[in-house]
């Protein structure tokens, strides 16, 4: 997916080489001003300067500041680190700093150039970089005023300056910084909700969602729990980040904890704890476990109502979660309420799609699925209710699907769990029985004789067969004709494919 956010451009044109130079000037003009300003003023000024001033000097530095101005755009200032773009403003101070006193009638224009500088690194450094480049740049500014007989004339002016290019560089720092907060903010949530959207289950989207969340409010923690299907109030862990833990190791049972989970799942809306360990909403074992010192729960909101609580929790205090961030967080937490219940709303389905209405065990669809992972020694058994049209006869279909259900509850009870029992169709039930060959059948089918008949009014007839390689279709086609031989033979008892003559060949 590389590149995939960035747009195919598509016919140019002649533009796209200017575009580049563009592009280039633009991410450092600030840094390219600082120099070709005032030195290309200094050039176009030296005809027009007064008798005795130094204009070799002055030409020299000015055409210095004209070539490092235009050099600056193409330097791969990106690769470097960001403290080396210091370097010009040191070098640009040192450049027009001293001149200050020397050509003292052209205050304004140097202290200009000062400020400059100071915008230079509020865009290019983090908030506090101009109030440490200060004493530096009044020191750069206060070379000038040596062996001045009036040396205030020139200290105070650079003294102000250097207050007011502080504070000019500070707060362009500072909207810099928000600007690329902002950008951090839109870059997680469009990452976090694209990543949510390729979740295929429900750990799988909630350690999405949790890292996604984790990048946006800068937690330690997130866990991202959801409610446990069929215990209405209790929710569970499903995925989280920076913490390793099992799935379903945090439950929360809203009905009795007090916690930030049950008032996020109330009120719907975010809840903020600033203090987790003088708070009543939070567990001791939870502070001392997750070392927390600050949480914010916030609700999952689905299309359906509530979908999960997404807890975000932090080692060190923190005084509030506000505007940008909560918003981007909130609707992060919308989009994954929406795909936990997508993902829910699949799985049941599928489910669905692979279950018997009647008696709730797999259908013949899943039957078959299984059956195409038949090993050798696996065996197919199939089972078939005796004289089971009498029984609906006799007593109504109603009882014959009490007594289907029955029977169908009975085998899945008795099936070990890597064995796959199915209601193959009407009285039919078909059963893969797991690598034991032989025995494992027998054994299945005693005990289910035994159980059944303490609650069945009716037997059981039994075919199996073995596999021993080859296609699954004929295992299948083997274990079914020895069904009929148990049929043919008296009913009520199990069949071994071996034993049997293929069809048409005897019996019937
Ligand atoms: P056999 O011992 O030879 O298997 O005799 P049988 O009567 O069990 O077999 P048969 O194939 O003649 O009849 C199967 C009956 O099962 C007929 C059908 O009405 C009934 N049946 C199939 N599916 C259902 C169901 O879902 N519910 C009920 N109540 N009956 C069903
Ligand atoms: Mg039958
Ligand atoms: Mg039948």
């Amino acid at each position: 997916m590389a590149g995939a956010d960035v747009p195919l451009v598509l016919d140019p044109g002649t533009h796209a080489r200017g575009r580049t130079v563009a592009a280039r000037l633009r991410t450092f003009r600030v840094g390219s001003a600082m120099f070709a300003v005032p030195s290309v003023v200094s050039a176009v000024a030296i005809p027009f300067l007064p008798v005795g001033v130094h204009r070799e000097w002055l030409a020299v530095v000015a055409t210095l500041g004209i070539v490092v101005g235009l050099v600056l755009p193409w330097l791969p200032w990106q690769r470097w680190h960001r403290r080396v773009q210091f370097v010009p403003v040191l070098l640009s101070l040192a450049m027009f700093g001293p001149g200050i006193g020397y050509f003292g009638h052209a205050l304004p224009y140097y202290l200009s150039m000062f400020t400059l500088s100071f915008v230079f690194v509020g865009l290019s450094q983090p908030p506090r970089s101009s109030l440490k480049l200060a004493p530096v740049a009044f020191l750069f500014g206060a070379t000038s005023a040596i062996g001045l007989a009036e040396p205030m004339r020139i200290l105070v002016p650079v003294f102000l300056t250097v207050g007011v290019g502080t504070v000019v560089g500070e707060v362009v720092a500072l909207q810099v910084a928000r600007l690329r907060t902002a950008r951090h903010t839109v870059d997680n949530l469009v990452a976090g909700i694209t990543g949510l959207t390729a979740a295929d289950d429900l750990t799988d989207a909630a350690n999405r969602a949790a890292t996604a969340a984790a990048g946006l409010v800068c937690a330690d923690i997130v866990l991202v729990l959801l409610p446990e299907e069929g215990s209405p109030g209790r929710y569970r862990y499903y995925g989280g980040h920076g913490a390793s833990l099992a799935i379903d190791e945090v439950v929360v049972d809203t009905a009795h904890q007090p916690s930030g989970v049950t008032l996020a799942a109330q009120h719907r809306r975010p809840v903020f704890i600033r203090d987790a360990t003088s708070s009543p909403h939070v567990s001791k074992a939870n502070v001392e476990r997750f070392a927390e010192a600050s949480i914010l729960y916030v609700p999952l909101m689905g299309e359906d109502g509530l979908a999960g609580v997404l807890t975000a929790i932090w080692r060190r205090h923190r005084s509030e979660v506000r505007g940008m961030t909560l918003r981007a967080t909130m609707l992060l937490a919308a989009e994954a309420g929406k795909q936990v219940e997508r993902l829910r709303r699949t799985a049941r389905l599928a489910h669905e799609a692979e279950t018997d209405a009647l008696t709730g065990l797999p259908n013949r669809r899943a039957f078959f699925r299984e059956l195409e992972g038949l090993n050798d020694d696996d065996a197919v058994l199939f089972l078939d209710l005796d004289h089971f049209k009498a029984l609906n006869d006799r007593y109504g279909h109603q009882e014959g699907d009490d007594e289907l259900a029955a029977f169908a509850a009975t085998l899945a009870a008795l099936t070990r769990g890597t064995d796959c029992s199915a209601r193959y169709g009407g009285e039919e039930f078909g059963v893969i029985v797991r690598g034991d060959g032989e025995r494992g059948v027998t054994l299945l089918v005693d005990r289910l004789r035994e159980g059944w008949a303490e609650q069945g009014r009716t037997t059981f007839s039994a075919g199996a067969a073995i596999h021993r390689g080859g296609a699954p279709a004929g295992t299948l086609a083997a274990a079914d004709r020895a069904l009929y031989a148990a049929k043919d033979t008296g009913r009520d008892r199990l069949c071994w494919a071996e034993d049997c003559p293929a069809r048409g060949d005897a019996v019937r």
